[in-house]
C-alpha cells in the first residue's frame, strides 16, 4: 500500500537516465532500469568497444578499471542476483566458456561433510574478468532502451543556474545532467554514478555547491600477487581445500575461470617488505610450491607473469549525512560503491554483487527517495518526458 506522495514506480512514466561508467555495476544497472521502461544512456570513458566475449582476454584494453586483468571469481550472491534479475547474462557467460561452479561440491567430502538441502546456494558462474565483462556488455548492447556511448568522459554535473536554484530550493543546485569532456551538456531526469570506487562524484557535487558525500577510507593493508594459467585439456586442478586458504603470512586464493583457465593469488600484508619479491615469477612459483594443498594449481601453462595490485582502499560513501541527503530535492544522483573487501579477500562482500539498479528498482537505496510523478513538459522534467523526482 503506497501512501502520501509515493507512487508505484511501475506506473511511472518513462525517465531519461544517464548511467556513468560501463563497468559491471553500470551495465547491470542500465539493463534493469531499461527493463522498467526507461531510456538509459551509459557514458563510458574508455573508448574501446568490447570484442566477442571469448576474445576479450586477448583483445580488450580497459584502462579505466585497474583490476581488469587481475584474478576475479564471481561469488554465489552475484550468480543468485543475476539468475533472479538478468538470467541472460549467465547464459552469455556460459556461452563464452564461463564455468558453472559449486564452491562447496568441489571440495572433498572429508572437508565439507555430506551435502545438505539448500547447498545449491553455493553455486556460481564465473569467468576471467574481461570475458565476464564482455558478456555483460554484449547483453546490455542488445537490451532495448539501453544505449552505450564509449569514449565519453564525464567531467562534472550539470546544475541549474544559481538564480533558478535559489528560487527553487534555498540555493541548492539541482542536478540536471552531466558535462562531458569538450563541454558537451547531456541532460537527464536521473543521473546514476557507477564510476567505481575512484568516482569523482564528491568533487562534482562540491563544484555545483552541494556538500560532499561523507566518506571514510582506509588502506586495506595487503598486496595481491596474481597469475593466470590454463590447460589445453580444459581440466582444472582439483580442489584440496577451500578457494581461500589462510597461512601465517600469506593467504592463497585458487580461482577457477573460463575455457580451462584459472588463477592463483598470493595475498600478503603490504608491510611485509620481504614478500615484495613475489612479483618475480620464479619466487612466486617457489612460494606456491611450499603450500601442499595449493601447489598443484601451478601445474598448467602460465598465461601471465605476476600481476601486482597494491594500495587497495576500503571506501564507504554516504550520500545521506545526519539523515539529510546531500542532494536534497534534486533528481537522484548516487554513487555505486566498490567496497574492496578488507576482512579477507573473499569473506567480505565484493562490489560486483552490489548493483545499484536493483536498489533503484526496489527503492531501498542509500538516498531515501519519495517518488512523485513529474508532468510531461514541466520545468522539472528537462527532457520533456514525465519522470521521477525524489
Ligand atoms: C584486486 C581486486 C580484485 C577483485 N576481485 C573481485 C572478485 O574476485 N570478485 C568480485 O565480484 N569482485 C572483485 N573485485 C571488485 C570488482 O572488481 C568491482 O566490484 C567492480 O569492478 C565494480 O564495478 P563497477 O562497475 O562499480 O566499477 P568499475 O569496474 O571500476 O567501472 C567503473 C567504470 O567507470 C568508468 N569511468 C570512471 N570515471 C569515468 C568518467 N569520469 N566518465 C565516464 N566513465 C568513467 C571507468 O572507465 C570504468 O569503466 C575486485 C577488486 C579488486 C580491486
Amino acid at each position: 500500500m503506497l501512501t502520501g506522495t509515493e507512487v508505484d514506480t511501475r506506473r511511472c512514466t518513462v525517465a531519461e537516465i544517464l548511467v556513468l561508467g560501463a563497468g559491471l555495476c553500470g551495465l547491470s544497472t542500465a539493463m534493469l532500469l531499461a527493463r522498467d521502461g526507461h531510456q538509459v544512456t551509459v557514458l563510458e570513458r574508455d573508448p574501446a568497444a568490447p570484442p566477442e566475449p571469448a576474445q576479450a582476454w586477448e583483445a580488450w584494453e580497459r584502462r579505466g578499471v585497474n583490476q581488469f586483468r587481475l584474478p576475479h571469481v564471481m561469488l554465489p550472491p552475484w550468480r543468485a542476483r543475476m539468475e533472479r534479475e538478468l538470467p541472460e547474462v549467465l547464459d552469455e557467460v556460459l556461452a563464452a566458456g564461463g564455468l558453472r561452479l559449486d564452491t562447496l561440491a568441489m571440495l572433498p567430502e572429508s572437508r565439507r561433510g555430506p551435502r545438505r538441502d539448500g547447498d545449491e546456494r553455493f553455486q556460481t558462474v564465473t569467468a576471467r574478468r574481461p570475458v565476464l565483462e564482455a558478456a555483460v556488455a554484449a547483453v546490455a548492447d542488445r537490451t532495448p532502451g539501453v544505449t552505450i556511448r564509449r569514449g565519453v568522459a564525464v567531467t562534472g554535473l550539470l546544475a541549474d543556474s544559481p538564480a533558478r536554484a535559489c528560487a527553487a530550493q534555498n540555493g541548492a543546485a539541482q542536478v540536471r545532467g552531466v558535462l562531458a569532456a569538450g563541454g558537451q551538456a547531456l541532460r537527464a531526469d536521473l543521473v546514476v554514478d557507477c564510476c567505481g570506487r575512484r568516482s569523482p562524484l564528491g568533487s562534482w557535487l562540491e563544484a555545483i555547491g552541494a556538500p560532499r558525500p561523507a566518506e571514510e577510507r582506509e588502506d586495506c593493508g595487503f598486496f595481491y600477487y596474481g597469475r593466470h594459467f590454463r590447460t589445453r585439456t580444459g581440466e582444472l586442478p582439483r580442489a584440496e581445500a577451500n578457494l581461500l586458504q589462510h597461512y601465517d603470512s600469506v593467504s592463497v586464493l585458487t580461482l577457477p575461470g573460463d575455457n580451462g583457465t584459472w588463477s592463483v593469488v598470493l595475498t600478503t600484508a603490504s608491510r611485509d617488505r620481504h614478500l615484495h619479491a613475489l612479483r618475480e615469477p620464479d619466487r612466486w612459483d617457489a612460494a606456491l610450491a611450499r603450500y601442499p594443498l595449493a601447489a598443484h594449481w601451478r601445474d598448467g601453462e602460465p598465461i601471465t607473469g605476476v600481476d601486482v595490485m597494491a594500495g587497495l582502499e576500503d571506501r564507504h560513501r554516504r550520500l545521506v549525512v545526519d539523515g539529510v541527503p546531500v542532494r536534497e530535492g534534486a533528481e537522484l544522483s548516487f554513487a555505486a560503491g566498490d567496497p574492496v573487501p578488507r576482512v579477507s579477500t573473499v569473506d567480505a562482500r565484493f562490489g560486483a554483487d552490489w548493483c545499484p539498479g536493483s536498489r533503484l528498482r526496489n527503492r531501498t537505496m542509500t538516498v531515501p527517495i519519495r517518488l512523485r510523478p513529474i508532468r510531461p513538459g514541466s520545468p522539472t522534467s528537462p527532457s520533456g518526458y514525465g519522470g521521477w523526482r525524489c
